[in-house]
């Protein structure tokens, strides 16, 4: 058990700027919700534009510095935080619990995964360096890798910890500040990691937290003009938007956007371990609240019907329930994604008849949807296309190894694709032909932080996590020295 020393939960919660916690200019708070009973969890200061100004102009005033430090004594601090934020792994678990409604487990492992981006990430702030070029014995040519300067980070709400810290933790070890707008569903995880991470070393104004809504905090964020790289994780919808609010700026724009995850199985898989995956995919991952789920079930018509009848055995023994009871799934994040996701009840009614498995809303107080799976639905049904984010599961045969890819690949989507099969050759012909920025084979979500995350298609721009990520957070410039060809 961890010794939890620096983190309590309160039921107040200020904005976090230039280290200190503040009020919102106005006054104004907003209050967040336990979606498991929908009670009033907290309440916390609303954000708006003049106080994105002010935590904008606190990233701005410590850039200088936490730039100019030291790149092993970067890579130290963001160690330490690491270190700190695995002394409070309970506490953030919980109030990730608390405020998500993720099953407690699910929320550790979450908190564990935020730690070890930034161990991640300060084993990399040391090692971002330029490179030399070859123009002839004329000329010295190299280039610096610089960081971009101030970063807005703009988060969702089905991964408050870890989607903070996977962008957070490479911008700061790269050498850039930071301002973070986490959702307005799940802001306590977030003020409660910037907090450990000042008091772990990190210098004032180097990261800062304005919580709010998306229009009045997140939009005068990613347009602001003293913005210099604006990372958004949310639907495609608001990352647009945020992109069209960046692109007046001229402001890059890192996009990690929806998902429809082809997950293809063929009869030569390890049936148990497609089955065990066909659940952990979708329905026990965020209750299927997630952009990399596998939310397209593909399945060889020569084992289709005995697969199905096999998964509603496995989702028989999901457990559906509040996140403190550490059940298998929990609820919807708001009333908002429960009325979203319960209408695709009804979609899939209209589309394919009665669901094969489930359909049902759990008759008790929170936002509870219990695992649904649509048999016989056509890809290119609403159900199949549409991104549902929550435990309802297209299920749809292919013949052969062509169409199962031509199906895996209609899609506007291209964040995640999964095959279990036996056959190597399959798998690798799968990963090379499918449209998706991450490909898993035997085992959905087999990823890290050490792996590169984004989408092809409308799943968005740029990558997050890995070493490839450092680039989003970093500039070249190119320096060319003529230094005369000499004797
Ligand atoms: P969801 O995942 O619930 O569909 P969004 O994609 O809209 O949510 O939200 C993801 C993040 O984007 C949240 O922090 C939200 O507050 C923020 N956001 C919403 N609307 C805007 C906007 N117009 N401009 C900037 N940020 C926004």
């Amino acid at each position: 058990m961890s010794s939890d020393s620096t983190v309590d939960r309160q039921e107040k919660y200020q904005l976090f700027v230039d280290g200190e916690h503040v009020d919102a200019e106005n006054n104004g708070t907003f209050d967040v919700n336990d979606p498991a009973t929908t009670d009033v969890i907290a309440e916390v200061a609303r954000g708006r534009e003049a106080d994105i100004e002010y935590a904008v102009d606190a990233a701005n005033a410590a850039l200088d510095d936490w730039r100019r430090t030291n790149p092993k004594a970067r890579s130290e601090t963001l160690r330490d935080i690491a270190v700190a934020l695995r002394a409070n792994v309970e506490t953030l678990a919980q109030l990730t619990t608390l405020e998500n409604g993720k099953p407690i487990s699910e929320a550790r492992g979450e908190a564990e995964g935020c730690a070890d981006a930034f161990d991640f990430y300060a084993g990399i702030a040391d090692k971002v360096h330029g490179e030399q070029i070859p123009r002839g014995r004329e000329y010295v040519d190299f280039t610096y890798r610089e960081p971009l300067g101030v970063t807005a980070h703009i988060a969702p709400w089905n991964f408050p910890l870890s989607i903070f810290a996977r962008s957070v933790a490479v911008a700061l070890a790269t050498g850039n500040t930071a301002v973070v707008k986490p959702a307005e569903q799940t802001p306590l995880g977030a003020l409660t990691i910037a907090k450990i991470a000042h008091e772990a070393g990190l210098p004032d104004g180097a990261l800062n937290v304005v919580t709010g809504f998306g229009a009045e905090a997140g939009a005068p964020l990613a347009g602001h003009p003293n913005i210099d790289c604006v990372t958004f994780t949310g639907s495609v919808e608001t990352g647009r938007k945020v992109a069209e609010l960046a692109a007046q700026q001229i402001t890059p724009a890192n996009l990690e956007l929806g998902g429809k995850g082809p997950n293809v199985v063929f009869p030569d898989a390890d049936m148990d371990l497609a089955l065990d995956n066909a659940v952990a995919g979708l329905f026990t991952m965020v209750s299927g609240q997630c952009c990399s789920a596998g939310s397209r079930l593909l399945v060889h018509e020569d084992i289709y019907d005995e697969f199905l009848d096999n998964l509603a055995d496995r989702l028989d023994a999901l457990e559906v329930g509040p996140g403190s009871e550490d059940p298998d799934m929990g609820p919807m994040i708001d009333e908002g994604q429960y009325e979203k996701v319960k209408s695709y009840l009804d979609v899939g009614r209209k589309e394919v008849g009665e669901p094969f498995y489930g359909g049902e809303v759990l008759d008790r107080e929170g936002y509870f949807i219990g695992p649904t799976v649509f048999a016989g639905a056509s890809n290119d049904s609403r159900l199949a296309q549409e991104e549902i984010f929550g435990p309802i599961l297209p299920a749809i045969s292919f013949s052969d190894e062509q169409e199962a890819i031509e199906k895996a690949n209609d899609t506007e989507f291209g964040l995640t694709a999964g095959i279990f099969t036996a056959d190597l050759n399959r798998a690798h012909r799968f990963a090379r032909d499918v449209e998706a920025g991450g490909v898993y084979i035997n085992e959905w979500f087999a990823e890290g932080i050490e792996t590169p995350f984004g989408g092809f298609k409308k799943s968005g721009i740029g990558r997050e996590k890995s070493t490839e990520a450092v680039k989003h957070y970093t500039q070249s410039k190119n320096v060319c020295a003529n230094i005369g060809i000499g004797e």
